[in-house]
């Protein structure tokens, strides 16, 4: 009777150890990849174009300027406090 159930557990405790082992395995495998994931590349500065918006944080009153933005469309809101923070001037 005990042998039996040994003969059933032991086999059954390696199979447990090996899907442990493969998602622990996995898991490394997932970081290590973020890590070795390659650096974003520079932006092209002929495709920056010059702005000069203001922003403020709604929050703490902490102000940015933004002086440069990618071509095409309006920049987002940069975050402060957690928050969008809102456009106070927009001069072109
Ligand atoms: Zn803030």
């Amino acid at each position: 009777m005990l042998l039996t159930i040994g003969a059933i557990w032991l086999p059954l405790r390696a199979l447990i150890a090996v899907v442990i082992f493969f998602a622990l395995y996995l898991f490394a495998a997932k970081i290590v990849r973020a890590f070795l994931r390659p650096m974003p590349e520079d932006p092209d500065p002929e495709k920056v174009r010059v702005v000069s918006e203001r922003f403020r944080c709604s929050i703490c009153g902490a102000e940015v300027t933004m002086t440069a933005a990618p071509e095409g469309f309006d920049p987002e809101a940069p975050r402060h406090c957690r928050e969008d923070m809102l456009l106070v001037v927009e001069a072109e």
